[in-house]
């Protein structure tokens, strides 16, 4: 659209809004949307666009359609309505060759009750003039016409249309209460032409290769394109843009911590290792032997500490491939630390690498909040002189009084759990030891390159050989009986069952007692005739371990539990998982704690419980009784719930992205990373791109002053750490704790 052109005024990009002629008052608006200046209000997005340049011929309108008609004005009334004296009613028929399409609008408010008004009102749309009608179509028992339809006269049948809503895509802005829809889009169209001005930090050459557009020109087409393919331009180069100089900062960061360590070699080849290839009673599968080999090949690099992200899907075997990393430190010479984020899954680390630390004559402890004061201090004085190459444990590992001797590798399971500055506590017990994390959120590899940032990734797609699909069915209360009647087969024939109950923080008293109160009605009512454990997390740590320890030795037949359960307990023996409340859970949860069962070699079942009657929520649950590839469901979840509660971004430091989606725009991830990684590989420090990927942000602050009634923008310029130069990487968040001083 034109802006309007009789006050010649050169609009800047970094004038404050109020002082745009066209905007003036508007601004009060603006500013309640955060946006003080031209630029800021240029680079805020629209979050969609009414179709509204779609031309259909009268005959050819089907409801739920947005179209624009054009035709010829048959009649023309306005009157107030019968019933209601507010209300003035608008009426307009027009036809095309085609057909007569009828319009109606509703006009709220006295001053359109009078008759001269109604009058005037009319007479913008004379009898016999060409208009065009632009709206949602709706079909109800009187007809087909158009939902509060936008209405402009043209010149002629062949005149273009001149109405910012007419005829086109009309951009749709993120608004807060009382900022009205039109305010934004009119103060958008006077602040369009300054769009000229901005420079494209992203240089040519990069432009031709990935296809993108100007950023000028994708700016002027994100808010007003000519048709869906102009938008689909723009919005493809300002979603290349998030991503990129996300992934250059990121890149640039791990480049700068690369220059500033070396890190200890731990050879593949030794004693001990061969000695656990021995007792090892299986085979590692294909994928598993692909991984190992890939950590090996960075802990023998002496350049760079190893900082590998592990993905495996549950039940993928991914705590073996963190002991042959933990024992080629240990056969080096160095300490290693395993890190689990709950009590039940250290022990149940702890207890599987005694049994096979005991073979090697290898010490390994386990330190954890209930650790007892007396075992503490032995630990810490074993930690410090030497004596114990492995600590397997909770949070208590990252406390303060625990001093290694010389710590190699940090291994940190279901490391999405812990925060950024813990991870980096754990990593500061060392000097700059490898690192390996491991996660059962498995996201395609672009994805967690970018989330994780500056980590490498490894993964285990293939599960360990035997293991049968696990049978999931969604089931309502009045199956109940039928589920039961299953356990009781199952339990008959030597097998276990878990019951779960969901823990929502906001009502955590509530559900502690759905879950103990199911408890006693399961062991008395239901169950007699079985042994019931129960497990929360306000029972006591010698508590909790009696109970799994009792499910564990089988001398319980079924578990009622919350979902303390659902990291990583391992009990191949437990063949019937069911989950009571199941809509309450993101999908990925619930995968998770479905893969507690079918660790063994027999058929196992998951039963979704939920009386749920929204479709949505149906939708979700169906995902996973139709898949068990964890790939597939976190990616679900992701569509159903956003990333950000999936894979838990506000630890991890990630910005919001305006237009971008970590889901949709994979595409655009992928190529934005490979972009970003030409450039390093050439730069590795962006010493020759220093005048690039500059000017994106504003270079001036604004400060609003109130005098008396009025109200003064002024713009002061950034200082210091305002001031987001590309060249430090631009989205640090927590990651800052990670990083030595510059
Ligand atoms: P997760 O990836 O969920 O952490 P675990 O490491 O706990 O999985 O392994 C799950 C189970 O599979 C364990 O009982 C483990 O001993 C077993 N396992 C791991 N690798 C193999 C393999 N290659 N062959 C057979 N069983 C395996
Ligand atoms: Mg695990």
């Amino acid at each position: 659209p034109k802006a309007k052109t009789y006050f010649k005024q050169e609009i800047k990009l970094d004038q404050p809004l109020s002082e745009v002629i066209d905007i003036g008052r508007r601004s009060n608006y603006l500013e309640r949307l955060g946006l003080y200046t031209v630029r800021d209000l240029l680079f805020y997005y629209p979050r969609d666009h009414l179709d509204y340049a779609r031309q259909v011929q009268i005959t050819h309108l089907e409801g739920g359609e947005t179209v624009t008609v054009i035709g010829t004005v048959r009649s023309c009334k306005c009157f107030s309505s019968p019933k209601n004296k507010k209300l003035t009613i608008f009426q307009l028929v027009m036809s095309d060759a085609t057909g007569r399409l009828k319009l109606n609008r509703f006009l709220m408010g006295a001053r359109f009750a009078h008759r001269g008004s109604q009058e005037r009102y009319k007479r913008q749309y004379p009898v016999g003039s060409i208009v065009a009608a632009s709206g949602l179509v709706k079909q109800n028992k009187y007809g087909i016409t158009l939902d509060k339809p936008e209405i402009e006269v043209l010149d002629g049948a062949g005149a273009s249309i001149e109405s910012i809503k007419i005829g086109r895509l009309l951009p749709v802005y993120p608004l807060t209460e009382g900022v009205p829809a039109d305010t934004v889009r009119k103060s958008v169209i006077a602040a369009l032409p300054a769009a000229a001005q901005l420079p494209d930090p992203l240089p040519k050459e990069l432009r031709e290769v990935y296809g993108l557009v100007k950023l000028k020109n994708a700016i002027a087409c994100i808010h007003y394109p000519e048709n869906q393919e102009e938008l689909a331009h723009a919005r493809r180069r300002l979603v290349f843009d998030e991503f990129f100089y996300l992934q250059l900062g990121f890149l640039q960061r791990r480049q700068l911590l690369k220059q500033n360590q070396t890190s200890a070699t731990f050879a593949p080849e030794g004693k001990i290792i061969q000695q656990f290839d021995k007792i090892l009673p299986f085979t590692l599968t294909g994928a598993q032997q692909r991984v190992v080999g890939e950590i090996f090949q960075d802990l023998g690099d002496s350049d760079t500490p190893m900082n590998r992200l592990v993905q495996g899907d549950v039940g993928s075997g991914k705590t073996i491939v963190a002991v042959y990393a933990i024992l080629a430190a240990i056969q080096s010479g160095y300490q290693a630390a395993l890190m689990a984020p709950t009590e039940v899954l250290a022990e149940q680390h702890y207890r599987k690498l005694v049994e096979w630390f005991n073979l090697l004559h290898l010490p390994v402890e386990l330190l954890t909040g209930s650790t007892k004061t007396a075992k503490r201090r032995e630990i810490h004085s074993q930690l410090q002189n030497g004596e114990l190459p492995l600590l397997v444990g909770t949070h208590a590992l990252i406390q303060d009084p625990v001093k290694f001797h010389k710590l190699g590798l940090a291994v940190i399971d279901e490391q999405h759990r812990f925060g950024v500055q813990q991870r980096a506590r754990l990593l500061n017990k060392g000097k700059s030891p490898h690192v390996l994390t491991m996660t059962a959120t498995p996201i395609p590899r672009t994805l967690a390159l970018t989330l994780h940032g500056d980590l490498d990734v490894s993964q285990i797609d293939e599960l360990p050989p035997g293991r049968q699909a696990i049978d999931t069915m969604m089931k309502q209360g009045r199956d109940r009986k039928k589920v039961y009647d299953l356990i009781r087969r199952e339990v008959a024939q030597g097998r276990q069952a878990y019951i779960i109950f969901p823990l929502v923080e906001e009502s955590e008293k509530l559900d502690l007692k759905a879950a103990t109160e199911e408890h006693e009605r399961l062991s008395e009512v239901i169950f007699p005739e079985f042994q019931i454990a129960l497990l929360h997390g306000r029972m006591s740590s010698a508590d909790k371990d009696a109970s799994l320890n009792s499910f564990r030795d089988n001398k319980c037949q079924i578990i009622v539990s919350t979902t303390v359960i659902e990291v990583g307990v391992d009990v191949p023996n437990a063949t019937v998982m069911v989950i009571e409340h199941a809509e309450r859970f993101g999908l990925s949860q619930l995968h998770q704690l479905r893969g507690r069962v079918g660790r063994g070699n027999s058929k196992s079942y998951c039963f979704l419980m939920s009386s749920t009657k929204t479709i949505e929520a149906k939708q979700r649950l169906a995902v996973l009784e139709e898949s068990q590839d964890g790939f597939l469901i976190s990616e679900a979840d992701m569509r159903f719930r956003g990333p950000g509660a999936v894979l838990g971004t506000r630890q991890s430091g990630l910005p919001d992205f305006a237009l971008a989606s970590l889901v949709e725009d994979q595409e655009v991830l992928n190529l934005a990373r490979q972009a970003a990684e030409k450039i390093i590989a050439a730069d590795r420090l962006l010493e020759n791109h220093r005048g690039d990927f500059r000017d994106r942000d504003r270079e001036f602050c604004p400060k609003v002053k109130k005098q008396k009634s009025r109200r003064q923008v002024r713009l002061a310029p950034l200082r210091g750490n305002q001031r987001r130069s590309w060249l430090l990487f631009p989205y640090c968040g927590d990651r800052e704790t990670a990083l030595p001083k510059f």
